[in-house]
């Protein structure tokens, strides 16, 4: 549903993505680990559209999407510092892309609904944000990234400002709620526990490569290269 083909993003001498190919399957969980500055982030706001190539092609659902701008991408992103929006309360925040997106107000009620029961947050449409927890506050920002229903959801370090009993916890929230709507999702995170329980593939990054792709057990039990070894927490 998602391929990348020879994806190269420069920033002068520097190459942030050095001919990247990756696929992602239809309701397939990709996390994205790497080392800081290896690449993650520039992968998923490439996919998007926030970051142009200099080479390569992204597809999507078969169609190259250079050209195509970010909202008609039909991709959902969640940033690391969710940035919801401070003077919205919940439901305002949740219903953006459906107000960017011209849906009928009494069906964008309706979906925030949905989606807050979809999050756990049932009824908390009118609570202002300022007024939630860390955790409340990651789950509207995914209710919000999920609104528009994209075939392809990013999530930036979805979890990363959470203490680690409440990321581990919605880890499997997530994990359930992903199978359950059956969304495409590639996410990036540091944290290889995270990465292991969320996804049906990781892919580690260096230096703008991919370093290696497999599932969390086969990358686990057999890292291609002592950097994804090193990388992993072994010794040798
Ligand atoms: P982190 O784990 O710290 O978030 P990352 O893997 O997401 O790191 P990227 O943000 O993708 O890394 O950055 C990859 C490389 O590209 C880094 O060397 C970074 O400094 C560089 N880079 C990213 N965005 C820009 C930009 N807008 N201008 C110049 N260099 C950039
Ligand atoms: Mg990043």
């Amino acid at each position: 549903m998602l391929k990348l083909d020879g994806v190269t993003v420069r920033f002068g001498e520097r190459a942030a993505l050095d001919a990247v190919d990756l696929e992602v399957a239809e309701h397939e969980t990709v996390c994205v680990l790497g080392p800081s500055g290896s690449g993650k982030s520039t992968l998923l706001r490439v996919v998007a559209g926030l970051q142009p190539v200099d080479a390569g092609r992204v597809l999507l659902g078969g169609a190259d999407q250079g050209g195509v701008p970010v909202h008609r991408r039909g991709v959902g992103l969640m940033f690391q510092d969710h940035q919801l929006f401070p003077q919205r309360d919940v439901a305002g925040n949740v219903s953006f892309g459906l107000r960017m997106r011209g849906v009928p107000r009494a069906r964008q009620a309706e979906r925030v609904e949905e989606l807050l029961e979809l999050v756990g947050l049932p009824g908390a449409g009118r609570r202002a944000v300022g007024a939630l927890s860390g955790g409340e506050q990651q789950r509207v920002a995914l209710a919000r990234a999920l609104a528009p229903s994209p075939r392809l959801l990013m999530l930036d370090e979805p979890l990363g400002q959470l203490d680690r009993t409440l990321r581990e916890r919605l880890v499997v929230e997530l994990r359930a709620l992903f199978g359950r709507l059956g969304t495409t999702v590639l996410a990036v995170t540091h944290d290889q526990g995270e990465a292991f329980a969320l996804a049906d593939r990781v892919v580690v990054m260096r230096d703008g490569h991919i370093a290696q792709t497999g599932t969390p057990l086969e990358v686990w039990q057999r890292p291609a290269s002592e950097f994804v070894a090193r990388f992993l927490g072994f010794e040798n």
